[in-house]
């Protein structure tokens, strides 16, 4: 048999860590298994839709290369993949549930359902309908139809007994039947809930492993009752752990932890937040951390899950992040740190590959990129002090000395290349008698006014070109003088 896995996000505006987690898995169990992985969009839930938000599910996939099988945009033999364009489909289902007697209308009112709810929150009960309309006869819900009353259809859950299941990462999950609520499985306006959608869906799209969060692994008894009285297989069941930022809290959207965007705003590359989730909840046998997506295939196993929650280490992503960074070519560097570089320097005026150079090697995300370029294309207004360095022996005293000697030297270099201000700066050194940094510390903080830069006062200099190199030497002698008269 074909293993076939789903994820089945709902479209709510942002594909949240823990769900991207999710397709990751489904993709890989699939993939592992040589088997198909489906996109479907679960949007039954009309009030929480959100546009565009099944576009960003597509392009996060896509970014991620999590490419699926079958899906709303790629069509297959199951569709369509978007719940809503299936409405049609579900009403028999639960027509057939109800003569099966897995279900029943219910035509109770918006007001009886409310003073149920409140009886309930008196006697310090949780809310349980309480089966009112299974004592409905075959008559009475007849005439209620052809009347047009409103009615959503029930599942009729067995009030006693269990109902238990054996779950790949979990193992056995027993539920008391009377912990299950009679849930609707359509509502009036026809749509039907997850609680249905889910079971029919997952059948007829010959899904083999559903895998999904947690926070579905104690209401699984439920649909399996259904798959049972609808004569259907049930599937197998990958629950996963949740993904939390510390042991209390969950990831959050105001914490801005919460969605892949979120991190990929921040600067991170794709394919490293895909690596570093990859581990949120598995391990792999040996210790290997940087895979890439082929590797991952190869190497994810079910016996790797882990039950207990992931936390998310922010810090660990990081430095995935810079392995990534550091392992780019210089050209594709380039092209993803442009729109960085854009917003610090006019990219046209500067080495491109040079300041790749100096920053590719010590940068954690993308967006430290302006705020180590921006001394760049403006002398920030910096304090007298930056020309003090104790260890280097450099005092403004000494650095006024050292740049009124360093100026006519660069203003009359004919060429002013990074190897012919190199040498210049060194034979100026050497003349002086003095210590390389004595002469260069002052010459990077002039041309920087940044205490700490990628590169130093050669490659500065270089950088700045001749001109911008000279007017920012002539400041610094002029603040010099300027505090020390
Ligand atoms: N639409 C559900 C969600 O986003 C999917 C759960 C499942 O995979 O069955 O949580």
């Amino acid at each position: 048999m074909e293993v076939r896995t789903r994820f089945a996000p709902s479209p709510t505006g942002y594909l949240h860590i823990g769900g991207l987690r999710t397709a990751l898995y489904a993709y890989l169990f699939a993939k592992k298994n040589g088997g198909k992985f489906i996109l479907r969009i679960e949007d039954t839930d009309r009030e929480r839709l959100v546009d565009e938000a099944s576009e960003i599910i597509y392009r996060t996939l896509k970014d991620t290369g999590l490419i699926y099988d079958e899906g709303p945009d790629v069509g297959g033999e199951y569709g369509p993949y978007i719940q809503s364009e299936r409405k049609d489909i579900y009403g028999k289902y639960a027509q057939e549930l109800v003569k099966r007697g897995a279900a029943y209308y219910c035509f109770c009112t918006k007001e009886r359902l409310a003073g149920l709810r409140s009886q309930c929150e008196q006697d310090g009960r949780q809310f349980k309908y309480d089966k009112h309309c299974l004592q409905l006869t075959p008559e009475e819900i007849q005439e209620k139809l052809d009347a047009g009353v409103p009615y959503v259809i029930r599942q009729n859950i067995p009030a006693e007994g269990q109902t238990t299941y054996s779950d790949m990462v979990y193992g056995d999950v027993t539920v008391p039947n009377s912990d299950m609520e009679d849930n609707i499985l359509l509502k009036s306006d026809g749509y039907p809930t997850y609680n249905l959608a889910n079971v029919v869906d997952d059948h007829l799209m010959k899904i083999t492993h559903v895998i999904r969060g947690i926070e579905y692994l104690s209401s699984t008894p439920k649909y399996n009752l259904l798959y049972e009285a609808l004569d259907w297989d049930v599937p197998e069941y990958i629950h996963l752990p949740p993904v939390m930022r510390d042991k209390h809290a969950k990831l959050s959207k105001r914490h801005g932890d919460a969605s892949y965007e979120d991190f990929i705003e921040k600067g991170y590359l794709s394919h490293a937040i895909l690596n570093y989730i990859a581990l949120l909840g598995w391990s792999p046998a040996d210790n290997q951390e940087i895979f890439t997506l082929p590797e991952l295939e190869h190497a994810f196993d079910v016996s790797g899950i882990s039950k207990s929650p992931a936390i998310f280490d922010v810090e660990k992503l990081k430095w995935m992040n810079a392995e990534y960074i550091r392992a780019l070519s210089e050209e594709d560097f380039i092209k993803m740190a442009m729109p960085y570089f854009e917003q610090a320097i006019d990219p046209d005026k500067f080495d491109l590959p040079l300041i790749t150079r100096l920053i590719q090697p010590r940068l954690e995300v993308l967006n430290e990129i302006p705020e180590k370029l921006t001394f760049l294309s403006r002398l920030p207004d910096y304090d007298i002090d930056l020309y003090f360095h104790k260890k280097m022996k450099v005092t403004p005293e000494s650095a006024l000395v050292y740049l009124r000697e360093a100026y006519p030297v660069l203003r009359d270099l004919p060429e002013f290349t990074q190897s012919a201000i190199h040498d210049a700066m060194m034979s100026l050194v050497e003349k002086l008698g003095i210590k390389n940094g004595q002469l260069l510390y002052p010459l990077r903080v002039a041309l920087s006014g940044t205490p700490v830069t990628p590169g130093g006062a050669i490659e500065i200099a270089y950088l700045l070109g001749r001109h911008e190199a000279l007017s920012r030497i002539e400041t610094g002698i002029r603040k010099l003088e300027d505090s020390l008269q």
